[in-house]
C-alpha cells in the first residue's frame, strides 16, 4: 500500500526509462535459439524478463545477466534445446507463457510448463489448438486449456496453422519465434481481426535483426523460412509502455518531459499513445533519439480507437479525467483478459474516486471531473497501479494497493515518478546533512533542527532498523530480495529520541554491536535504498521540508535541497566522540567507522560522497554552536 505524493511543480526533465519487456523477450528467445553469442544492451530487468530468463536457462541456454550496465549476454543453442529436468515457471509473464510452448515442443520430448494463478486465468487456447494440430502433444495437467501443461513435440514438423487473432497477437508472436526451427516450414492464416499488430510487427523486426525474414502475404498470413538465427549485438529500445505514464503525467501537469533513446523509428506501437495526446492538445516533439510531451493548459477530451495501442488504455483512463470533455476509448474489448479485466478495474476505481465512467460497446467513457483520495485497487496488475499513481500526482490521498506489482515490468518506477516531483522539492524548507561514520552530523543535525523549528530524521536509524529486523528473523544479509522485503514490510516510527520498529522499541537495539557491524551490507541493497529514498521523500514532503541527516541526502534522495552539508572530522576526533558517548575503546571504534565507511563509499548504489554543491564542513576543534551558527546564516 502506498501513499502517492502531489507533484508540486510541472517538471521540466529528460527521463532515462528502462528496456522494453516485449523487445527484451523476444530478443531473449531469438538469441537462446540463433548460434553463437549475442549481447543485449539496454534490456529489461524485471519479473517478466527474469522468468523468461529461467525458462531458457531450463533449456540449456547460458545466460549472464548484469543489471547495473543492463546487459544480457546469451549463449546460442542452435536450436537444440534441452529437456529441462524442472518444470518451468513462467511466473506471470504472458509472453513467457506463451513463447515457451512453442520453444517446448522444439525440445521433442516431455517439458512441463506452469505459471501463477493470474497466468492460469488468462486464455491460451488458440495456442494450444495450433500447436496440437500440428501434432504436438499437449495435456493438461489441472484444467482443459489451462497451464499447467505438459508439451510433448516428438512428431512436430512444420505445415499450416490458423489462428483467430482476436484475443490476443501473442499466440502469433509466439509461433513465429520458434517456427524458423521447425523440421519444415510453418504457413500460418490469421482470421478475423487480429489485435495488437504492431507487436506482431515487432516480432517480425527482432526475428529480422537475428538473421530471420518472415514472408507476408496479403490477408495477414506469414510463412517462416526453416535455417535459424544468426547470433548479434541488439539494442532495446527503452520502454514505450512505460512511458506512457510520463508523458501523460506531463500532458497534465502542463510540464515537459522528454525519454532519451525512444525515438520517432521505435518499433513498439506504444509510442502512438502520444498521437492521442497531442490530439488532446498537448504539443509532442519527436526526434530520431527522444520523444518530448509539453502540456497545454487545457487538455481536451477525445474519442479514440486505441486496439493498437491497448496496453496505454489505462494509462489514458487515468487522466482521462483531467480532460475538459469526455474520453471515450474503442475497440479494446479484449483487454478484460490482461493481468486484470482492465476495463472493469478501470470503471470501478475511476468510481470509487468519484469519477463517473462507463462501459460502451468494446470499451468505456470517462467523464472529466474532479477525483477525490481514496484507496485504488490495483487487482495486482502493474498498469492499474501505475496508471493511477499518474493520477496521484494530482489528486490528493491516492493510495495504491498492492503497489508492488509494478516490478512486473517496471521496478524502478516509484523512483523515476520522484525524479519528476524534484522540481517541487526545491521548494521545501530542506537541510540536507550529510558525512561519515561519526562525523558528528546527528548532533549537529538535531541541534539545528531546533534553532530553525523544523524536525529532524535520522536515515541512518533507518537503515539500522531494517538490519536490525533481517537479523532478528535469522534472514540472510546476503538474501537481497528477502532484505529488501523486510524494508518494504516494516513500520519505522520516530517518538523524539526512540525508535519503534513495527511497534517494538528498537532503540538500543540498532545501536548494537550486531547491527554496526551489519548495516553497510543491508544499506549498499539496492532494493533497501529504493523503499529508504521513498519513505524519507515522503517524510520530508508531508512537512515541507526538515532537517534530514545520513549519507546520500544531498546527492540522491534531494539533490534540490535548499542547503546541503557535508560534515568532517578527523578519525581520531570521530573515534573519541563515539568513544566518550558508548564508553567503547578507540581502537575498536576506529577500526569499525572506518570499516563502515569504506564500505557505504564504494558501494554501487548511492555511495557515501560530498556532492558537488554541498558545503564542507571538516568540525575537528569547533563547537557545535559555531558550526550550527555558519549553518543557519547559510540556510536563512
Ligand atoms: O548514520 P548512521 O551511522 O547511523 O548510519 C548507519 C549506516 O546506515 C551507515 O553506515 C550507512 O551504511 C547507512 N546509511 C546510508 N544512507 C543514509 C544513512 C545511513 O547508507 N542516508
Amino acid at each position: 500500500m502506498l501513499l502517492i505524493d502531489r507533484l508540486e511543480e510541472p517538471p521540466d526533465i529528460r527521463l532515462v526509462l528502462p528496456g522494453s519487456k516485449s523487445i527484451t523477450n523476444r530478443a531473449l528467445v531469438t538469441a537462446a535459439l540463433a548460434s553463437g553469442e549475442s549481447v543485449l544492451s539496454g534490456a529489461l530487468f524485471a519479473d517478466d524478463t527474469f522468468a523468461m530468463v529461467d525458462c531458457l536457462r531450463k533449456f540449456g541456454v547460458g545466460i549472464t545477466i548484469d543489471p547495473d550496465s543492463s546487459t544480457m549476454i546469451i549463449k546460442g543453442s542452435g536450436g537444440t534445446l534441452i529437456a529441462p529436468d524442472e518444470t518451468l515457471w513462467v511466473n506471470q509473464s504472458g509472453t513467457t507463457a506463451r513463447f515457451c510452448v512453442p520453444l517446448a515442443a522444439l525440445v521433442g520430448s516431455d517439458v512441463v510448463i506452469d505459471g501463477d494463478q493470474q497466468i492460469k486465468s488468462r486464455p491460451h487456447r488458440e495456442l494450444f489448438d495450433a500447436m496440437t494440430s500440428l501434432g504436438v502433444k499437449i495435456e493438461y495437467l489441472q484444467a482443459p486449456y489451462q497451464f499447467p501443461v505438459r508439451v510433448n513435440g516428438d512428431q512436430l514438423s512444420g505445415g499450416e496453422i490458423t489462428l483467430g487473432g482476436e484475443t490476443s497477437s501473442q499466440f502469433l508472436s509466439a509461433m513465429l519465434l520458434s517456427a524458423p526451427l521447425f523440421k519444415e516450414e510453418l504457413h500460418i492464416v490469421t482470421e478475423g481481426n487480429l489485435v495488437s499488430t504492431p507487436y506482431v510487427d515487432m516480432t517480425l523486426a527482432v526475428m529480422k535483426a537475428f538473421g530471420v525474414r518472415v514472408t507476408e502475404h496479403s490477408g495477414q498470413q506469414y510463412s517462416t523460412p526453416i535455417g535459424g538465427y544468426v547470433a548479434t549485438e541488439y539494442q532495446v529500445e527503452p520502454d514505450a509502455s512505460a512511458a506512457s505514464y510520463f508523458f501523460a503525467a506531463a500532458a497534465v501537469s502542463g510540464g515537459k518531459i522528454g525519454v532519451e533513446g525512444l525515438g520517432s523509428f521505435s518499433i513498439q506501437g506504444d509510442v502512438h499513445f502520444l498521437d492521442i495526446l497531442e490530439k488532446m492538445g498537448a504539443k509532442v516533439i519527436r526526434s530520431d533519439d527522444s520523444l518530448t510531451v509539453c502540456g497545454p493548459d487545457e487538455l481536451s477530451g477525445v474519442d479514440v480507437s486505441m486496439s493498437l495501442i491497448s496496453d496505454t488504455v489505462p494509462t489514458l483512463a487515468a487522466i482521462a479525467p483531467f480532460a475538459t470533455g469526455p474520453v471515450t476509448i474503442r475497440d479494446v474489448a479484449f483487454i478484460s483478459n490482461k493481468e486484470s479485466d482492465r476495463i472493469s478495474a478501470l470503471i470501478t476505481e475511476l468510481s470509487n474516486l468519484g469519477i463517473q465512467a462507463k462501459k460502451v460497446d468494446t470499451g468505456l467513457i470517462v467523464y472529466p471531473g474532479t477525483p477525490q483520495g481514496g484507496i485504488v485497487n490495483s487487482y495486482d496488475d502493474h498498469r492499474i497501479a501505475m496508471s493511477f499513481s499518474i493520477m496521484g500526482l494530482f489528486t490528493s490521498g491516492v493510495i495504491v494497493h498492492p503497489h508492488q506489482c509494478v516490478e512486473k515490468t517496471f521496478p524502478e518506477f516509484y523512483e523515476v515518478l520522484d525524479q519528476i516531483r524534484m522540481r517541487g522539492d526545491g521548494n521545501l524548507s530542506l537541510l540536507a546533512i550529510d558525512g561519515p561514520a561519526g562525523s558528528g552530523k546527528s548532533t549537529l543535525a538535531k541541534y539545528l533542527a531546533k534553532q530553525l523549528e523544523l524536525e529532524y530524521l535520522d536515515t541512518g536509524a533507518m537503515y539500522r532498523s531494517v538490519a536490525a529486523v533481517t537479523i532478528k528473523s535469522g534472514t540472510d544479509l546476503g538474501d537481497k530480495n528477502a532484505v529488501a522485503e523486510i524494508a518494504e514490510r516494516i513500520l519505522i516510527e520516530f517518538d523524539g529520541d526512540k525508535i519503534f520498529v513495527d511497534g517494538e522499541n528498537m532503540t538500543k537495539i540498532i545501536r548494537g554491536t550486531d547491527v554496526n557491524a551489519a548495516v553497510s551490507e543491508v544499506s549498499a541493497n539496492p532494493g533497501v535504498r529504493a523503499v529508504m529514498r521513498r519513505r524519507q521523500r515522503a517524510w520530508a514532503r508531508a512537512r515541507g521540508g526538515g532537517v534530514l541527516e545520513g549519507r546520500d541526502i544531498g546527492s540522491v534522495v534531494f539533490p534540490n535541497a535548499r542547503l546541503k552539508v557535508y560534515v568532517t572530522a578527523t578519525p581520531e576526533e570521530r573515534a573519541k566522540r563515539r568513544s566518550l558517548e558508548s564508553g567503547r575503546t578507540i581502537e575498536d571504534i576506529t577500526k569499525e567507522i572506518l570499516g563502515r565507511d569504506a564500505k557505504d563509499s564504494t558501494r554501487i548504489d548511492s555511495p557515501l560522497v560530498a556532492d558537488s554543491e554541498a558545503i564542507i564542513i571538516d568540525t575537528t576543534g569547533k563547537t557545535i554552536e559555531e558550526t550550527s551558527d555558519f549553518i543557519q546564516k547559510l540556510f536563512r
